[in-house]
């Protein structure tokens, strides 16, 4: 059996707790490893290794961190296709789709590759006779970062590639489903030159987060899971004096309206609601479909629903692997089923179709007439089942969205301009689509929901993640005439 143990000090260090977690290979349905779950004293050991490490760290060179972070990269981008297969084979999801996250997550080292552009201060000169005051932005020190099983590669580098890059040690405590992509990044940033102890990997369960969130020596958390877990250490980290932002869940809903171009819009719909099974926080789970749009997007979607090709996810031609765990198949099961027991209309159930027989796979699901009293539409599935919900009129479908206690990603599928502009403009959810389905900001944007799926006050990587990462300082200074200066012809070295 594979071990996985942790990440301390830039060397890989077995468990000490007795604890392990099962990590399943979701596409067969077997264990293909055993990860260690960290005891409090293995959170307190990391956390001293990174706390000696910051001291060094902060005083790094921008130009030394700048070169690791480009290094870094190459090697990320050369290796792209090794992570992507350790993705797809701990996750489930197929590869192309693992390939996909990889290169989202690139693009966060990418942009830590300018931190010394994103650090960049102001200054006023002459505030008052002889003096300037300018501002600075200061690494914070240890922080961690919690992430889910679901982007096992891509949520880790929208924290530690501006956390590290603003001169902070990072402790990556990955989802115990699937640990390995962490575990891997770590041994490439060690290769690319990043100093031991900056990035550490520490496996665990609720045991290392409660350890991590509670310990002093740690400055600020940032966390991607479900809602309830994020609200939770929302609180405990704030309460601990923790800066903290903690992503949750969503429900997103893509509108319709009746001139929409309906191909495109059921393209978008199958490929949104059923890509990496629906396991997506930005998957679309609800279309609202305006008037005449219904029986049309319904129809389009259905016909495309038994083209989609479910498989394991290293089979070269599957678009759609399996879910997560067999506990987690066995739940979307019974929301289908409870769903048609309300009166939902199951139009296609992921039950019937021809599925292989080993893995913890459902096929794509499409539910109509579903009402927002169902629990299909209230509860986040994260699973692939998408619901319709019919409404009369564009503004009922924006109140519908705004009544919504998740506010992730939302699109609106129209040829109006009008239309997409009062969307864009009412509609309260952090990251709209017009006409794209999964609305994820690029790496020089910030990433990140309203209401129930984002709890603090940055949003995730690009320029709110450096300002989550660092403290400003401001400087007011008045410095007599220079007493003393001496010639070099070198020219200026860093
Ligand atoms: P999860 O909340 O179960 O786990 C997330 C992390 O929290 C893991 O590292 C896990 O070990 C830890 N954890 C779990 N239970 C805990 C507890 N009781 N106390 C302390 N820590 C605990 O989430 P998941 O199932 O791994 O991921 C799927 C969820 O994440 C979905 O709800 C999805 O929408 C959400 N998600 C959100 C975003 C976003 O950007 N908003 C992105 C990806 C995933």
């Amino acid at each position: 059996m594979r071990k996985i143990h942790h990440f301390v000090g830039g060397q890989n260090q077995i468990g000490t707790s007795g604890r392990v977690h099962n990590v399943f290979d979701p596409s067969s349905g077997l264990v293909q490893a055993e990860v260690d779950l960290a005891s409090l004293d293995e959170v307190n050991e990391v956390v001293t290794v990174a706390q000696e490490a910051a001291l060094l760290w902060k005083e790094s060179s921008l130009t030394q961190r700048t070169q690791i972070m480009f290094t870094f990269r190459e090697i990320l981008s050369a290796r792209a296709n090794e992570l992507a297969k350790i993705v797809s084979k701990e996750h489930g999801k197929v590869i192309s789709d693992a390939f996909g996250e990889v290169s989202r997550g690139i693009e966060n080292v990418e942009f830590a590759c300018g931190i010394g552009q994103h650090l960049k201060g102001e200054i006023n000169e002459q505030v008052s006779a002889g003096i300037e005051v300018y501002s600075l932005r200061q690494p914070l020190g240890v922080v961690a970062g919690i992430t889910p099983f679901n982007f096992p590669a891509m949520v880790p580098c929208w924290m530690f590639a501006t956390a590290i890059a603003s001169g902070n040690t990072f402790i990556c405590k990955p989802s115990e489903r699937d640990p390995s992509a962490s575990m891997l990044i770590a041994e490439w940033f060690k290769e690319a030159g990043l100093p031991d102890g900056v990035f550490n990997v520490l496996n665990g369960d609720k045991v290392a987060v409660d350890g991590l969130i509670d310990h002093p020596g740690i400055s600020a958390i940032s966390f991607v899971g479900s809602t309830p877990i994020a609200r939770y250490v929302y609180e405990r980290g704030t309460q601990a004096g923790k800066r903290v932002q903690a992503l949750g869940g969503a429900k997103n809903h893509m509108l319709v309206l009746p001139d929409a171009d309906i191909e495109m819009a059921a393209d978008a719909a199958v490929s949104a609601a059923y890509g990496s099974a629906g396991e997506r926080c930005m998957a679309i789970s609800a279309v609202v479909a305006v008037g005449s749009a219904a029986d049309e997007i319904v129809e389009a979607i259905a016909s495309r629903i038994p083209n989609v090709k479910i498989g394991p996810g290293d089979a070269p031609d599957s678009e759609m692997g399996p879910l997560i765990t067999a506990e987690h198949r066995d739940k979307v099961a019974a929301y289908v089923t409870r769903a048609r027991d309300a009166g939902a209309v199951v139009v296609a159930d992921g039950a019937d179709r021809d599925l292989p027989e080993a893995g913890f796979f459902y096929g794509p699901t499409l539910l109509d007439q579903v009402t927002r009293d169902m629990e299909c539409y209230r509860d986040e599935i994260f699973g692939p089942v998408l619901s319709v919900v019919r409404v009369a009129t564009f503004q009922e479908a924006i109140a519908l969205i705004n009544s919504n206690p998740y506010g992730n990603g939302t699109a609106i599928f129209t040829r109006d301009g009008g239309a997409a502009r009062k969307f864009q403009h009412e509609v309260e959810v952090g990251m709209v689509g017009i006409n794209v389905p999964i609305p994820v900001p690029v790496a020089y944007h910030s990433f990140g929901g309203w209401k129930a799926s984002l709890f603090g006050d940055a949003h995730m990587y690009g320029p709110e993640g450096v300002r989550f990462f660092t403290r400003a300082k401001v400087v007011t200074a008045r410095w007599p005439d220079p007493g003393t200066s001496s010639v070099d012809l070198g020219f200026p070295r860093n």
